[in-house]
């Protein structure tokens, strides 16, 4: 347990800000030197140190003026994952090919939270292109899990998990397609929740599958992302998949529900656990923990049933074939002439394409690539393309049956904990699996998030999962936040960075 100031809640912050406590430019200044001392986990790509000071003093100024008028996230600072576009910031996405991109505008993400006040301390490391689960595939390297820096802090959001476990920010903003905020706050020991699909404006955000991707946070506790979700959620007309559906008020429904007239907080509450996500290749101490943690549900009032999600085996191959085919497309545009990095020496104009192609991407995207483009094409099509797309309608079918019977469903985020940085580089297939709980829910465009729930015998964190309806992030987030007023296990930090 630790009360340092690097892992208050952004509640305590708040507070402490406005009781005159500590100033934001001085939060923002031990942030700043916590990052220069945690070099060696290489979570962050690019620190803007200046423009975080800059912003700091505002948020001061405005606390000053406005004290309770101010936002909760007036003076909170936060790292971005490199892949939200930050107006006159590098904005890599992890890869060389926009090593020298320069974005002119901001994301809808960053520009919500810039209003609310928040300070932008640095843009985080990530899988290139987010096409990871362990944030290894970035073109700057690996970035390291604070618990075990041996080990992979998960991905492809490897480095705002990275960040916020080590009391580098207060929280930080991730990207899920297929698991890419829950997995790293699983191996992490953060809150992370991926909100519906449609829910957060994907508006500069660079895409890599846009039928799956959605923006979401990382943070310390369901309370803080709750926080966080009020403000980046909501319509925006530059997104055509955002939705016009009223915001609820995320942390005022932390306490609804259950709990009037002294029955328990979760009373009322029916938690699914899918048979399918505690069968064989789960870790015994993962299984043990999930266990245990429904059981905590249970103590707090839910009622707890068992349910079936039966094509839940066919979510991994499933994804495997739209995931591909979508960047194959989305990613058509790097060519060095609309975008990216431009090979210097080349022949004609197809041999131009195919260095710069060459010389931009790195491995995993170009296996992608090739993925995508053979599922798309004419010969194979029926038979891999729109194959997956019909059992994509029987995943989802699987969770809307489950919500017949109850209101969210728990279980392991991950099959096991963090493994090893390189144990899964050499067989994109493992890797793929490490995501085997959380793809379908992106397929289903469901919210799902990972919460604390334990550690295994070697002292790795092991992450719950809950999974809500379609838009009902609020029942994950009371279910979660009663979860934390009862249990302490997200208030624990990694011993090298306490
Ligand atoms: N690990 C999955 C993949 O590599 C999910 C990534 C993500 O959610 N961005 O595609």
């Amino acid at each position: 347990m630790t009360d340092a100031l690097h892992h208050r809640s952004i509640t305590a912050h708040a507070a402490a800000l406005r009781a005159g406590e500590y100033s934001c430019e001085e939060l923002t200044r031990h942030f700043l030197a916590r990052i220069e001392k945690s070099e060696r986990l290489n979570s962050l790509i690019t620190v803007t140190a200046e423009g975080a000071l800059a912003q700091a003093r505002d948020a001061d100024r405005a606390l000053r003026q406005n004290g309770g008028g101010a936002g909760a996230l007036a003076g909170i600072p936060l790292v971005h994952k490199d892949l939200f576009c930050t107006r006159g910031v590098l904005t890599s996405c992890g890869s060389k090919m926009l090593e020298n991109f320069i974005s002119p505008y901001d994301a809808h993400i960053i520009e919500k939270l810039g209003a609310a006040g928040a300070v932008s301390l640095a843009k985080s490391n990530m899988d290139e292109f987010a096409m990871g689960a362990s944030t290894e595939t970035s073109y700057y390297g690996a970035a390291r899990n604070p618990w075990d820096e041996a080990r992979v802090p998960g991905g492809s959001s490897g480095g705002s998990a990275a960040a916020v476990a080590a009391g580098l920010a207060a929280a930080a903003t991730a990207s899920d397609t297929g698991g890419s905020i829950r997995q790293p706050a699983a191996f992490c020991s953060l809150t992370g929740i991926k909100p519906s699909y449609g829910r957060v404006s994907r508006y500069g955000m660079v895409a890599f599958a846009s039928s799956l991707d959605q923006g979401g946070v990382i943070a310390r506790s369901a309370e803080d992302a709750a926080l966080l979700l009020r403000e980046i959620s909501g319509f925006d007309a530059r997104d055509a998949t955002s939705l016009r559906e009223e915001v609820p008020d995320y942390p005022n429904l932390l306490n609804g529900g259950g709990g009037g007239g002294g029955s328990p907080p979760l009373s009322g509450m029916t938690v699914g656990l899918p048979k399918e996500f505690f069968g064989d290749g789960v870790a015994e101490d993962v299984a043990a923990a999930a266990q245990t943690a429904a059981e905590q549900l249970q103590k707090l009032g839910a009622k707890i049933c068992e349910v079936e999600l039966p094509n839940s085996a066919a979510a991994v191959p499933c994804y495997y074939v739209l995931a591909p085919a979508e960047a194959s497309s989305n990613l058509a545009r790097f060519d060095g002439i609309r975008y990216g990095h431009r090979a210097a020496k080349y022949a004609d104009l197809n041999d131009f394409y195919e260095r710069t192609r060459a010389e931009g991407f790195g491995a995993e995207v170009k296996r992608r690539l090739l993925v995508g483009a053979f599922v798309l094409a004419a010969g194979y099509y029926d038979a891999y393309y729109i194959k997956a797309q019909k059992l994509r309608r029987l995943i989802a079918e699987d969770f809307a049956r489950a919500f017949e019977k109850c209101d969210i469903l728990a279980g392991p985020t991950t099959p096991q904990t963090a493994f090893a940085l390189g144990e899964k580089l050499g067989d994109p297939v493992a890797m793929y699996y490490s995501d085997i709980f959380t793809n379908a829910v992106n397929l289903a465009g469901l919210p799902g998030i990972s919460i604390p729930a334990g550690f295994d015998r070697a002292g790795l964190p092991v992450g719950l999962q809950l999974i809500g309806r379609y838009l009902d992030e609020a029942s994950l987030l009371r279910a979660a936040h009663q979860f934390q007023l009862a249990t302490d296990w997200h208030l624990r930090a990694p011993e090298n960075f306490s």
